[in-house]
């Protein structure tokens, strides 16, 4: 299966991120580079001519020859989220960058969302992690370079020196919408 991810080096500082990630159009444009890196294909018929729709939340491309709709998200981590992307990175953001693990109150704090948003992000964010890979399991720490996202999920190895160390931080899969089954 192919993965697309969106990668933040270990370390980046803030101000790092926020240039980089800090408005929905550069999460936006990311999001779109990380999908198609050759530009928008359908994922239906893999043309890659299409019109742009307008009025939705989020960029939605209308193939030319099968007139299928795909909205940018669709598909993702993202998919019918409420939340603007750039919540959505710094949430990855501020997991990535974590030492010691980031807990749901800690990303509503830091995020600045109600609990169960907060919740539903981690949760998210902990389950496209494991589906990167098979061999974190949910009844185990979901470890993430230095990075771990504890608090919740009891069990599994932790500390830096656990045997599944990831070499890169937060990269969030994302899965293409004709790879669900
Ligand atoms: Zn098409």
């Amino acid at each position: 299966m192919a993965m697309n991810r969106i990668q933040f080096q270990p370390g980046l500082s803030l101000p790092a991120f926020q240039a980089q990630f800090g408005t929905e159009e550069q999460c936006a444009d990311a999001l779109e580079a990380s999908r198609w890196p050759q530009g928008f294909h359908c994922p239906e018929c893999g043309n890659a001519d299409y019109y742009l729709l307008k009025g939705g939340k989020h960029k939605t491309f209308q193939c030319k020859r099968c007139r299928l709709q795909t909205s940018l998200i669709a598909g993702t981590l993202f998919q019918n989220t409420h939340l603007a992307l750039s919540i959505w990175f710094l949430a990855i953001y501020l997991v990535s960058q974590a030492k010691t693990g980031l807990s749901a109150l800690d990303l509503k704090r830091q995020l600045g969302v109600s609990y169960p948003t907060a919740w539903l992000i981690q949760q998210k964010l902990m389950q496209a992690m494991v589906e990167r890979d098979a061999q974190y399991t949910l009844s185990g720490d979901v470890q993430v370079d230095d990075a771990y996202l504890g608090g919740e999920l009891a069990g599994g190895k932790a500390g830096r020196g656990s045997e599944n160390k990831v070499p890169f931080v937060a990269a969030i899969s994302l899965r293409n919408e004709h790879e669900i089954s």
